[in-house]
């Protein structure tokens, strides 16, 4: 029978209610996966700490809780505005790219392209959509015109959304660029890119870490525009995993519509054999409650149910009150929901015949067969985490057993649905290998004496090349 481990992975963003070794490392204890710092608000020192204490805990404790650098990308704002600005339903006001003061009739808006860029009719969103304007004019100098159509206070620096607008802003800015080089100094897991909309965006990061890091580290798009919702097919190919950011995506498209949007890009990322994120308000009043709202309950639940790899929590534990009790509960309902056989997985398998098509189909078919024939475990060895990719996107039931000489390797792959990354770094034969691992998921629990372990490895051992065989294994001590 299948021990009763947390396959989802949980995803917690960094921030002053984390600040402590202590808080981290008992979050860390009850299920956090993955650490996110939000560069939206990030200082550097700051940051080192908190990876510093993370990578101390993975040590002494043996996790390996990974780092994700998400970059704030395009995100526009207003400037500093005067002391209780409210504006009503009606008023005209201008947006301005000159820096002023706010007043009830205009804000500095940091965006200098805009007044070029925006058309009359287009809608101009801030503070997350509370107050909403309509373009009535545009001098494609310095000034913008539009009319009130929802007012409401307007306070300072708050977030600006343009749906309809094409953008001329770089993908990455000059402080996601920054952002980004010191990300990788710090050597963090994964990349994370906000406001993606073409594949050029995801090209313009993968290029930059490149130029930069001697290893690749892998990208998530944040899925928060219309224009990368109808580019998604094109996008899958350009990054390592997605992310649903229902905050933003929320603004930027009627916030109705996200459910089925959520659906459709699980949908995406499953085809392309990708862990997808769902992100945002999963636990929102755990920020300063002790419980959940049962909507919220059911909106991590139906997020499992509709596959997804991850969940992510934002303000609940970077800024709330109850930081280690929100992860508890979400762990919580995770172990509830997760075994259910009404979770969506994939089902379709995308025959390519190209350099991975032995190692693509040798996990495919592990995770068949693991399934059937009820086995408890499935190992992998990988240098890459190639194959890790491949067998968590498949859902087998049994445990994903990832084993690696990088440690760097087996934080980056924490993100993934089901795997359990261990660190080994013996490679001597086949037969001694597989024996070494099964004896290791043994004496950590997974495997017992007459259970199936499915062995995938790569002949020759010794020359770490593809996986390429697969070997069924019914455990015996010696
Ligand atoms: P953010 O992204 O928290 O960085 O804005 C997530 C979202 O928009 O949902
Ligand atoms: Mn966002």
């Amino acid at each position: 029978m299948l021990k009763n481990r947390k396959r989802t992975k949980i995803v917690a963003t960094l921030g002053p209610a984390c600040s402590t070794k202590e808080i981290i490392k008992k979050m860390i204890e009850a299920g956090v996966n993955v650490f996110r710092v939000n560069f939206s608000h990030a200082d550097y020192e700051d940051v080192k700490e908190k990876i510093k204490i993370i990578r101390d805990i993975n040590k002494r404790l043996n996790f390996h809780v990974a780092i994700l650098a998400d970059l704030q990308g395009p995100k526009l704002r207003v400037g500093v505005m005067g002391e209780k600005v409210k504006l009503k339903e009606g008023d005209t006001f201008t947006f301005t790219t000159k820096k002023c003061e706010g007043t009830s009739e205009e804000a500095y808006m940091t965006y200098q392209n805009f007044p070029k860029d925006v058309k009359v009719g287009e809608h101009i969103l801030v503070d997350d959509g509370k107050l909403l304007f309509e373009v009535t004019a545009t001098d494609r100098d310095t000034k913008v015109t539009t009319k009130v159509l929802r007012g409401g206070k307007l306070k300072s620096k708050k977030g600006v959304n343009l749906p309809n607008t094409k953008i001329s802003l770089p993908a990455l800015t000059e402080k996601d660029i920054e952002d980004a080089l010191f990300a990788i100094k710090m050597e963090v897991d994964w990349i994370a890119l906000s406001f993606v909309r073409t594949p050029e965006d995801l090209i313009e990061l993968n290029t930059l870490i490149k130029e930069n890091s001697p290893y690749k580290i892998p990208v998530i798009a944040k899925i928060e525009k219309p224009e990368a919702v109808a580019n998604i097919n094109k996008l899958t190919a350009y990054c390592d995993a997605l992310m649903v950011a229902r905050g933003d995506l929320g603004v930027e498209v009627p916030m109705e519509q996200v459910p089925l949007i959520q659906k459709r890009l699980v949908l995406k990322a499953k085809k392309a054999n990708i862990p997808v994120i769902i992100a945002t308000q999963m636990m929102e009043t755990m920020i300063d409650n002790q419980v959940p709202t049962r909507a919220e309950v059911n909106d991590v639940a139906n997020s499992i149910m509709d596959g997804a790899d991850a969940v992510m929590l934002s303000g609940e534990t970077s800024v709330g009150e109850f930081p280690i009790a929100v992860i508890k509960q979400m762990r919580r309902i995770i172990e509830n929901v997760e075994n259910s056989p009404l979770i969506s997985i994939p089902d379709e398998y995308v025959q390519c015949v190209n350099e991975r098509f032995i190692s693509k189909t040798i996990c495919h078919q592990a995770a068949l067969m693991a399934t059937s024939i009820n086995a408890e475990v499935i190992t992998t060895l990988t240098d890459s985490g190639y194959t890790a990719f491949h067998i968590s996107s498949w859902r087998p039931t049994s445990n994903i057993l990832v084993f690696s000489s990088n440690r760097r390797i087996l934080a980056m792959l924490n993100l993934l649905w089901g795997v359990k990354g261990i660190y080994y770094d013996k490679f001597v034969s086949t037969d001694q290998t597989i024996k070494d691992i099964n004896t290791i998921a043994n004496q950590r629990g997974y495997l017992n004496e007459g259970d199936f372990a499915i062995n995938i490895t790569s002949m020759p051992v010794k020359e770490r090349g593809m996986a390429n065989t697969l070997r069924i294994t019914q455990f015996k001590k010696d």
